[in-house]
């Protein structure tokens, strides 16, 4: 098959559920833990008739610090809008967004050293959350809907189609979620999500737009699955039509919404109910003085303060602002930075991910994880036997030393001895390739007495052994 080199041009509009106690226009809670299907709900989020919306400023001052952080313009006055559509997700059958003028526009964050234009972040409701109750959005006979995600602030980001490939907007996605998390306007643990639209054009084609992509990975996959489908379209001569497309998230594949859909649609009004929102050069500069630092400066600082190579404290900092302060920690109780950072980046962020947890939700404390690369350290476990301690030590959260003490006493010189005569005695064939001078034979015995041993031995020791038991040099 002949490749083509085709110019394909990506943009995004993530919707960030904002950090906040209350939503956007009541004081309903936000992010209610526990809470059961709409109990977080009240006339003004229900969209009762003559409910008065009244506008939560914490929700402003996060979208105003997006838009430093980008390097955006922030503009003085800025209205609120009714978007009018008919779903039951909207009960008021309209959508208060910022339409007209955003808060903030015309910034840039860059990805993989491209820039990509942020063409306006804007402050608007969530909807109610719809649930396929029996199947997916194609296959269900009926949904539910949960009104307490209705008015839920968003900040939504708009960026211009300046992202060249599906790899790159998974990039942006992580380095804007990062960003989000480091100035505290998206905060996890609560609860709230990052929800993307993404839309894509191939040269000569028209805009696709796929709806509510949840996960970055996902966001790739379909992209990529676009792509494919676009060329082939234009391989057979057809053209590529304007439309709204949905994710399959288990099929993989992208599945036609609605046709041609443009936003005049809408039929955008200014709402009565909100005054003019005036941002003042003092409340900008408010906020412009209390912004954190960024991921980039503070892996800039990693990389300085403690020696890191500038990938792994880029890791570091892009895992999540937890991940990061808790290498300091760390660091602080075991001053060896580099060995805190290969243990953490290698074997706690996969045990972390393997049980799909954060750092920050986990049982894992510096304390305990300072304890663990002191053993390391003093030889008191070897890394082979730290790489599957760590594991235990993961999941229960228990102090390692603990957790080795329970494992029992390592082997003795005597029960090593008989354990590597046990394995030389069964593996005949390696013994007669390491005789043969294959040194890859030797890693296979050290490998197999390790087993026998739960990996309590020292691999060193026994490749001695393995050495004066068949008489060989070392
Ligand atoms: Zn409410």
């Amino acid at each position: 098959m002949r490749v083509i080199a085709i110019k394909v041009m990506i943009g995004l509009e993530v919707h960030c559920q904002l950090n906040t106690q209350s939503k956007l226009f009541c004081s309903c809670e936000a992010y209610p833990q526990n809470a059961k299907p709409n109990e977080s709900v009240c006339e003004v989020c229900l969209g009762y008739p003559g409910a008065k919306p009244v506008l939560n400023k914490k929700a402003i001052d996060h979208v105003v610090g997006i838009g430093i952080a980008m390097g955006c313009k922030i503009n003085s006055e800025t209205y609120f809008s009714r978007k009018t559509y008919f779903y039951p997700d909207m009960p008021k059958n309209f959508q208060i967004t910022q339409y007209e003028v955003p808060i903030a526009s015309e910034g840039t964050i860059e990805v993989n050293s491209s820039k990509i234009r942020i063409r306006r972040v804007h402050l608007e409701e969530d909807p109610a959350r719809i649930i396929y109750a029996n199947g997916s959005l194609e296959t269900t006979s009926y949904v539910l809907i949960d009104y307490n995600r209705a008015g839920v602030p968003l900040a939504e980001i708009v960026t211009e189609p300046d992202i060249g490939s599906p790899k790159d907007a998974r990039a942006f996605l992580e380095k804007l979620s990062a960003i989000l998390e480091y100035l505290k306007a998206y905060d996890q643990s609560t609860g709230a999500s990052l929800r993307v639209d993404a839309n894509i054009s191939i040269e000569g084609g028209e805009r696709v737009e796929i709806k509510n992509v949840t996960g970055f990975e996902n966001v790739e996959k379909a992209l990529n699955y676009e792509i494919v489908r676009q060329q082939n379209l234009v391989r057979l001569g057809r053209k590529v039509e304007r439309e709204t497309r949905h994710f399959d998230e288990v099929a993989k594949t992208t599945l036609p919404l609605r046709k041609k859909e443009f936003e005049e649609d809408y039929g955008y009004i200014f709402d009565p109910d909100l005054p003019v929102l005036k941002i003042s050069a003092e409340w900008i500069t408010r906020i412009r003085e209390k912004m954190p630092d960024l991921p980039d400066k503070i892996a800039a600082r990693l990389a300085d303060e403690y020696g890191l190579g500038a990938y792994d404290a880029k890791i570091i900092v892009y895992t999540g602002s937890d991940f990061a302060t808790f290498f300091e920690k760390v660091c602080k109780i075991h001053n060896k930075p580099v060995e805190v950072s290969r243990w953490m980046i290698n074997y706690l962020l996969k045990s972390l991910n393997w049980r799909s947890e954060r750092l920050s939700q986990s049982k894992v404390t510096p304390e305990t994880f300072a304890e663990f690369l002191d053993m390391i350290d003093k030889g008191k476990v070897n890394e082979r036997y730290a790489k599957e301690l760590i594991k235990e030590y993961v999941d229960t959260g228990d102090k390692p030393s603990e957790i080795v003490e329970r494992a029992g006493s390592p082997p003795t010189h005597d029960e090593m001895e008989r354990t590597v005569k046990n394995v030389l005695k069964e593996n005949v064939k390696a013994v007669s390739e390491l005789k043969a001078g294959r040194l890859e034979a030797k890693q296979y015995l050290i490998g197999m007495v390790l087993k026998e041993t739960r990996n309590r031995g020292d691999p060193k020791a026994i490749a001695r052994m393995i050495s004066e038991e068949l008489k060989m040099p070392l």
